[in-house]
């Protein structure tokens, strides 16, 4: 246990946990009146195999521990920021996705149901602040590829309801899409879950939703969300759209294109690298060989039935 743990523990025991309401700055609690304005009035703070440590990131500095709802005695997670601007900063950011009122609708769904967030200073040097979450299970401990199709599809389908209204929302960019952020819920159904990079969509969202065996977009040509096209090359419906001989670049394929086309439109590349016309013709075979099995087994996972 280190000296952020203790603090944070400490915290969840302690009777200084105040609910604070991000989208209400005008929220008047000073008559006290407000049930449930403390974090203690809430959670279960008699059961002592609670807190229980879920997670650590080190590089957000939040810890996340799992607590049980005084209501019935559900579980909950909590995440904490103890003694660390960056965590409380990025705690108070993913609270305000989840106290907007285009979320609500996608909470206990595709998102997890919010329960408030909370702050105090535990003695007069930190500040804490944590989150109150629904726990909805694991998140995935192997890339969403390896998932059978029913689930990558309503994985396709949950960001694309974050996209588009009420919620309109990206989640973060392109190179913040994790696997771990995807739950399983015990339903079967997933659940996506940290929002502490997201913000509002700008205008509505190009193409929110990618069909499975859909060639990738070709950069550049169209606007579509980095996000959206990264969940959906993860969940394996974008193929490639081209085929790539070393040296020489990509071809771009079309069923309708012979050996003597791709040879045509390569030519002086692949005589520069010292390629005749034989030669070439046979190792854009090769190649445009292996593609059609790239092609043949990303059809296989873009169809029900196929699964592990
Ligand atoms: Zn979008």
């Amino acid at each position: 246990m280190d000296s952020r743990d203790k603090l944070a523990r400490d915290a969840l025991k302690s009777q200084f946990m105040r609910r604070v309401y991000l989208e209400r700055p005008d929220h008047d609690d000073s008559q006290g009146c407000n049930a449930g304005s403390l974090l203690h009035d809430i959670v279960d703070v008699a059961d002592d195999s609670y807190p229980r440590q879920f997670h650590y990131s080190r590089e957000t500095y939040v810890y996340i521990y799992v607590l049980k709802l005084r209501s019935d005695g559900s579980e909950v997670l909590c995440k904490v920021a103890a003694a660390s601007l960056t965590g409380e900063k990025r705690l108070v950011q993913e609270a305000r996705m989840y106290e907007s009122p285009n979320t609500a609708s996608l909470q206990g769904t595709v998102m997890p149901k919010y329960h408030g967030l909370f702050q105090g200073d535990v003695n007069s040097f930190f500040k804490v602040t944590c989150m109150i979450l629904e726990h909805c299970g694991k998140p995935l401990s192997r890339p969403l590829i390896h998932e059978d199709f029913a689930f990558r599809d309503a994985v396709l389908n949950a960001y694309s309801q974050l996209h588009t209204a009420p919620a309109m929302l990206v989640k973060g960019d392109a190179s913040e899409y994790k696997y771990e952020d995807i739950v399983r819920r015990g339903n079967g159904q997933p659940c996506l879950v940290d929002y502490g990079s997201s913000r509002p969509h700008r205008g509505d969202c190009d193409q929110p939703r990618f069909d499975f065996k859909s060639f990738t977009p070709i950069p550049g040509t169209d606007l579509s969300c980095g996000e959206i096209l990264e969940v959906s090359k993860a969940a394996g419906a974008l193929m490639d759209n081209s085929f790539e001989i070393k040296g020489i670049g990509p071809m771009h394929y079309h069923p309708k294109k012979t050996i003597a086309d791709y040879w045509r439109s390569a030519r002086s590349e692949m005589m520069a690298r010292g390629y005749n016309e034989t030669g070439g013709h046979e190792v854009i075979q090769k190649h445009l060989e292996e593609y059609k099995n790239y092609l043949k087994d990303m059809e296989a996972l873009g169809k029900p039935g196929n699964d592990e």
